[in-house]
């Protein structure tokens, strides 16, 4: 599993900061990011590209073996490159969102990307987030952090990060958008997005991600990690 490595497994809602913090985190210790849900968004991505059903568990399962994740760290950013091609922004649309929920969904999907997931998270240390890392993926990780935040900042900071981007999206959309796809994952028979009984909960309200990722890196090394 995480293979003698030191892993910090953070969980939580869409939006909720996990993916920020994760990287700020990886970057201040030098440990490996690995975005799960970057790995749920790829497999929408590519199974809609190879006009696959969204709900063939069996068919996308078969794709999945046949794809190679690479996550990388080019030019100050993390990168996720599958079959020699960078997907980091093909990815971070609602759509390949909402896919991404929907293949999540399937335990042949996730039953295939555990072994992989897992693989990446080896000797040297890693920080990695999703929904059920905690819980399922990395249950023996050092330190699970629950990160939560009131929907209405979530859906703002989603918002703001679409509009930037140039994406034309309305505030209430996005929001619902959200809601939907959390009430999705939170719902689900298998892996749902769920807080580990060891998790410590953290609360980015009314916190920066900055506020967030110290709080994170003071409990990692109250916990040995460096
Ligand atoms: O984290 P992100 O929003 O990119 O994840 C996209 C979707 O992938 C989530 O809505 C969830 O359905 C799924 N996911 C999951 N388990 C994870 C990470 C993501 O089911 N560990």
């Amino acid at each position: 599993m995480s293979d003698g490595g030191f892993a910090i497994a953070i969980d939580g809602p869409a939006s909720s900061g996990k993916g920020t913090v994760a990287r700020l985190v990886a970057m201040e210790l030098d440990f490996a990011y690995i975005d799960s849900g970057a790995m749920y968004r790829a497999v929408a991505l590519f199974g809609a590209r190879h006009g696959l059903s969204l709900s063939d568990g069996p068919a996308l399962a078969r794709l999945i073996q046949k794809m190679d994740f690479t996550f990388g760290f080019e030019d100050g950013r993390f990168t996720l490159v599958v079959d020699g091609k960078d997907i980091s922004r093909a990815i971070r649309t609602q759509k390949v969102g909402q896919g991404a929920s929907m293949v999540a969904k399937l335990p042949q999907v996730r039953g295939a990307l555990l072994g992989t997931q897992r693989g990446l998270a080896t000797s040297q240390g890693v920080v990695m987030d999703g929904r059920d890392i905690g819980t399922v993926v990395l249950p023996d990780a050092q330190l699970k952090v629950f990160l939560d935040a009131d929907l209405g900042v979530r859906a703002r900071r989603r918002y703001a990060e679409l509009v930037e981007r140039g994406v034309e999206v309305g505030y209430e959309d996005v929001k619902s958008e959200l809601a939907a796809r959390d009430a999705q994952d939170a719902g689900r028979e298998h892996a749902p997005l769920a807080q580990a009984d060891d998790a410590i909960v953290l609360d980015s309200t009314q916190m920066t991600p900055e506020q967030v990722t110290q709080r994170v890196i003071q409990l990692a090394r109250d916990r040995g990690a460096f």
